[in-house]
This record gives C-alpha cells, sequence and structure tokens, in this order.
C-alpha cells in the first residue's frame, strides 16, 4: 500500500499552495496530491475571464510549470477521486478502490458547481463553469455557432462569463432570482453599478426572475423557461449559482460540519492530523465578528493553506488574514477587501460615472470593507484601512484628494 507522510485531497489552489509552503517551511518528508481533475495545478479565476475569451492560453495558467512538482519531490496523482476516509487506520481510500496511508491529510477539495434541480437541467448545452474542462465544452459550442448564451446567476463568476460572452458577439441575457446581482457579496450601489454596466453593453439583465425549466429539442438547450411562462432562447446556458462543498468522504468520516467542514484557526478539523483549507473549510472569520463562514476565494485558500503548512511544520500560526478577491468585466477591475456584508452605512469615493470609484462600508462608524472599481490605489491602501479599523470623518474619506493613507 503507498503511504506519504502528508496526503493532500485536491490539486487546487489551496492543495498545491499547502505544497509548496510545506517545502518553504522545510518539510522533508513525503507528500503525495491527489486530485481528480486531468491537469497539474492551474489557476481558476482565468476560467470565467481570459481563458474562455480566449486571451491566454491553458500553458500560460499553469500555478507553476508541469516539472515543478516533480522538482520538488511532490508526488501528483491526476485523474483520482478520494472516496472515503478512514481516520482509526491513517488511510483514505482511492476510486480505483487502492488504499493510501497518510500521517497528516490535507483536505482541499473545494466545490461541486451548484446544479439547476429544474426539468432539463442535465440538457446538452447546459455548463457550470468550475474547472478546464466545463470551459472546453463552452469553447466547443461557441466554436460550433453558439450564438445566444443565458446565464443564470449574477454572481460573480456568472457576470464575468456573461462579460466575456457579450465580447465574443454573443446575444446574452443573465437570470437573476434576487432583486439584484451580487447581492451576496455587494452592496447594492456596486449591485446596481454593475446591472447598468451590463446593460449598456448590450446584456439582458432579468432580476426577480427564476429558472422554472431548461427546454430542448430532445438533443439540446433551446431555451430557458422562467417562472410566469416566458421562455428565454438559448443554444447555451450557463449556470452559476455557487458551490456546494466537498466534503462528503469527511463528513462520512465523522469530521464536524454542516455546511462545508468546520476547522479552528489552524486549520484543523474536529478528527486528528485531518485539516482541511480553500472553500470548502468553515471557519470562525475575524473579519466576519467571528461568525463561521467558508470564502470561495484565491486569498483564503493560499492563506488557510499557509497556515496548515506552519501548523505542520511546529510554527502554528492562528488564521486571520483579511479577505481580499477581485474580479474582471469588461475594462472595470474590480478589488475587493474586507467582508462587507454586515456593513450599516456605505460613502462613496469617486465617480462611478467615470468608471473609477471605491465604495467603503462601514459598521458602527468603522471602515470594514471596501469595493474598488479601476481604483487600485484606494484598495491598497483599503487594506491597512480595514486592518486598522479606523473611524475616519466621512467628508474626508468621501474626497479623493485626501489618500486613504492619510486617514490612517
Ligand atoms: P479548488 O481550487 O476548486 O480545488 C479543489 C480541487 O479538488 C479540484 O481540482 C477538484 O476537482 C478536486 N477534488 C474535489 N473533490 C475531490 C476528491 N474527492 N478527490 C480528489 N480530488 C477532489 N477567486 C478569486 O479570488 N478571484 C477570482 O477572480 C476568482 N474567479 C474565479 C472564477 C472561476 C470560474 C472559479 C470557478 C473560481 C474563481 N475564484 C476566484 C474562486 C477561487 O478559484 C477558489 O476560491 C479557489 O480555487 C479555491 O481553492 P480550493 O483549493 O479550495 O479549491
Amino acid at each position: 500500500m503507498d503511504h506519504a507522510d502528508i496526503v493532500i485531497v485536491g490539486t487546487g489552489h489551496g492543495g498545491a499552495q499547502a505544497a509548496i509552503a510545506l517545502r518553504q517551511h522545510g518539510f522533508t518528508g513525503s507528500i503525495a496530491m491527489i486530485g481528480r481533475e486531468s491537469e497539474p495545478p492551474y489557476e481558476r479565476p482565468p476560467l470565467s475571464k481570459e481563458y474562455l475569451a480566449g486571451e491566454k492560453p491553458f500553458e500560460r495558467i499553469y500555478l507553476r510549470p508541469p516539472q515543478f512538482w516533480a522538482d520538488k519531490d511532490i508526488a501528483l496523482r491526476l485523474r483520482t477521486s478520494v472516496v472515503a476516509v478512514d481516520p482509526q487506520m491513517h488511510e483514505i481510500v482511492l476510486s480505483d478502490e487502492s488504499r493510501m496511508g497518510y500521517g497528516k491529510l490535507i483536505w482541499a477539495a473545494g466545490g461541486d458547481p451548484r446544479r439547476l434541480s429544474c426539468p432539463g437541467a442535465d440538457l446538452a448545452g447546459v455548463h457550470s463553469v468550475r474547472n478546464k474542462a466545463d470551459v472546453d465544452r463552452m469553447i466547443a459550442e461557441l466554436e460550433a455557432g453558439a450564438k445566444r448564451a443565458v446565464v443564470v446567476g449574477g454572481g460573480y463568476i456568472g457576470l464575468e462569463a456573461a462579460a466575456v460572452l457579450r465580447k465574443l458577439g454573443c446575444e446574452v441575457t443573465v437570470v437573476e432570482a434576487l432583486p439584484r446581482v451580487l447581492a451576496r457579496v455587494a452592496g447594492e450601489e456596486l449591485s446596481r453599478f454593475y446591472e447598468d454596466e451590463h446593460r449598456q453593453q448590450g446584456v439582458e439583465v432579468l432580476l426577480d426572475a427564476t429558472v422554472d425549466r431548461i427546454e430542448g429539442d430532445g438533443r439540446k438547450v433551446t431555451g430557458v423557461g422562467l417562472e410566469g411562462g416566458a421562455v428565454v432562447p438559448a443554444d447555451l446556458v450557463v449556470v452559476g449559482i455557487g458551490i456546494v462543498p466537498s466534503v462528503g468522504p469527511l463528513i462520512g468520516a465523522g469530521a464536524a460540519g454542516a455546511n462545508g467542514v468546520d476547522v479552528d484557526e489552524f486549520c484543523r478539523t474536529s478528527i486528528d492530523d485531518i485539516y482541511a483549507i480553500g472553500d470548502c473549510a468553515a471557519h470562525a472569520n475575524a473579519w466576519a465578528g467571528g461568525a463561521v463562514i467558508r470564502l470561495e476565494s484565491v486569498q483564503n485558500a493560499n492563506d488557510m493553506a499557509n497556515t496548515a503548512a506552519k501548523s505542520i511544520c511546529g510554527d502554528p500560526q492562528p488564521y486571520k488574514a483579511v479577505p481580499w478577491f477581485w474580479s474582471n468585466q469588461y475594462d472595470l477591475r474590480l478589488q475587493t477587501v474586507g467582508l462587507s456584508l454586515d456593513h450599516d452605512e456605505t460613502v462613496l469615493r469617486g465617480d462611478p460615472g467615470e468608471r473609477k470609484f471605491s465604495i467603503v462600508y462601514l459598521k458602527e462608524g468603522r471602515v470594514i470593507a471596501l469595493d474598488c472599481v479601476n481604483a487600485t490605489k484606494d484598495y491598497a491602501q483599503g487594506r491597512r484601512v480595514v486592518e486598522a479599523g479606523i473611524k475616519p470623518d466621512r467628508e474626508a474619506l468621501a474626497d479623493t484628494e485626501i489618500s486613504l493613507k492619510a486617514l490612517l
């Protein structure tokens, strides 16, 4: 039976960074990474951006050159799923039914795209955007002439896909069940700005619109039926309605968790010698007032990977990194820092009409987050403002002549 001192499940952002960080921190034992995708670790964000747009070939989105893993003596086992965990024996069961022993296990399995549960959801032409294979299927259909696209879900991934599809010349409709796009992640002003932007770019944005069924011709999708009876014609449907954390085998082994798997400040699960990181790890987040949340971002995956690696290497440091995220749509580069959901006030810096502004989110007078659109300086300085948790004068905060740094 194979054995590795550290077995990492998942070859995405978190898994790859965990392996890199272990070696950086001087770990000399054996490391194996197991992942069900076919490719060595690659960046996921370009999938809904430059890769879908055909602006970046796949070779340019590897997290490290493919040879890197062997050079660092990190065994990479691809096209293999972990289907069960046996904590007593310190073993995992793989999809080929073989077993593998571990000293410590790092679970970095991310999430599976949430699927529509309505009739027609499995028709050809209905796509998720989670991995290279998903996007390659979309690209093939676009190349075969798909022109009418419906994007279900107005979150970041859906809106990014909508922007690219529009740029590629498709007719695009975004169908969002809530009264505004980005409702889960941003304040109303930002939502309205992005709705307007997409409309100006020629995208039809339908709000408060719920998908009732996907219609097909027996072979592939022909339209999206909405509650109320309307049908939006479609050759291609992109579903971006969130993920379901991939934690089945861990929960099956007895790990605590509900929405994801619970971890402590060192990314340890409730099972000895098993860590969990990234999209699937539910943790008490200092920037959310200690609420238990999952974050779906490259920052969180990387920083949790570093936390787990340090803990394993005998230098435990609690996880408290400031959340940050970015999204590219058209010529708009959004950068966010902090978590805005709990805010009770916003201050606008700059002019949305000029496509360069920031929305500053406050709670009880304290800055807790910023959404910066084409405002990289605000983003860089805003991070320090969020970290410091200052209570600035509102007028000064709104004045773009005054740098955020000066408010510290
Ligand atoms: P992943 O990177 O998803 O890696 C998990 C891996 O585990 C996958 O390869 C999966 O196949 C594998 N796996 C799952 N179950 C098993 C199993 N049982 N056995 C073996 N392998 C398994 N974040 C940003 O910060 N900015 C962005 O602009 C941004 N854009 C994004 C665009 C897209 C299209 C997507 C999908 C995500 C985007 N994200 C972005 C989010 C970011 O990519 C994720 O938060 C990040 O990849 C999470 O890393 P992870 O390691 O937790 O999971």
